[in-house]
């Protein structure tokens, strides 16, 4: 076999694997398959990898880097639906803006800005999430409070070229995930008063993917549990 066909094995066998866990997760809660999209993060993986996955029917990518993405969606043939995850600095939101589909990582009015008018420029639609954090003793994390929420959405809402999309959270390092899933379905529940179109709920990474199902998430944004462990970035 080529390195090709191999890594090709592997991808596949990776994907089927993590499929195995979301249906046995949906199972458990009595929950579709479809209502889920599942996002397959590369971060740190070549394009390559990203084209393979295509072959195999994935379409949604995750990538939380730029210009890593920005290369990455440039270089990839494939029709790929392209969510950034990552912290994003304001300067960096007008380049995002051109190749993501879906910004899970929005925590400030100023971003929205800056996203929209990057969106403006490109003359594309840009889906937002508004991130959530629930770990109030470290203030370094991205993602806004819970009381939080409705100035960022309102905002997305609002701005031109953005739509609201809904909620993303990544779960405290260490903590039981499940209460933070819990807490972010039912703030989801509350934006959806306001804006009954924000129905996604992203949460869930390969170590707690069927916690996030059981919670009722809509995007699970898996990595390792299908391309393998990474080396260490940082
Ligand atoms: C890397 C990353 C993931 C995927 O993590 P895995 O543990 O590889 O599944 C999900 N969400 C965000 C925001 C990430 O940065």
């Amino acid at each position: 076999m080529t390195a090709g066909s191999d890594r090709r094995a592997e991808l596949a066998a990776g994907l089927a694997d993590t499929e195995r866990r979301i249906a046995g997760a949906c199972a458990a809660a009595g929950r579709s398959r479809d209502d889920i999209t599942l996002v397959v993060v590369t971060k740190t993986y070549p394009a390559s990898d990203v084209e393979i996955l295509g072959d195999l029917g994935v379409v949604d990518v995750g990538e939380n880097r730029h210009p890593e993405a920005g290369d990455k969606a440039h270089e990839v043939e494939a029709p790929m639906r392209w969510h950034f995850l990552g912290g994003l600095q304001t300067n960096k939101a007008g380049a995002v803006a051109r190749y993501a589909d879906l910004v899970h990582s929005v925590d400030r009015v100023k971003l929205v800005n800056a996203l929209s008018r990057g969106a403006e420029a490109a003359g594309r639609t840009l889906t937002c999430l508004v991130q959530v954090d629930f770990d109030a003793t470290d203030p370094g994390r991205a993602g806004v409070v819970p009381d939080g929420i409705s100035v960022v959405a309102d905002a997305i809402a609002e701005a031109p070229g953005l739509v609201l999309g809904g909620l993303m959270t990544v779960a405290p390092l260490g903590d039981d995930p499940r209460p933070h899933f819990d807490h972010l379905v039912r703030l989801s529940g509350g934006l959806r008063r306001d804006h009954p179109d924000a129905t996604i709920v992203s949460a869930g990474m390969s170590g707690d993917l069927e916690a996030a199902v059981a919670a009722g998430a809509t995007h699970l944004r898996v990595g390792r549990s299908v391309l393998g462990e990474r080396p260490p970035t940082r």
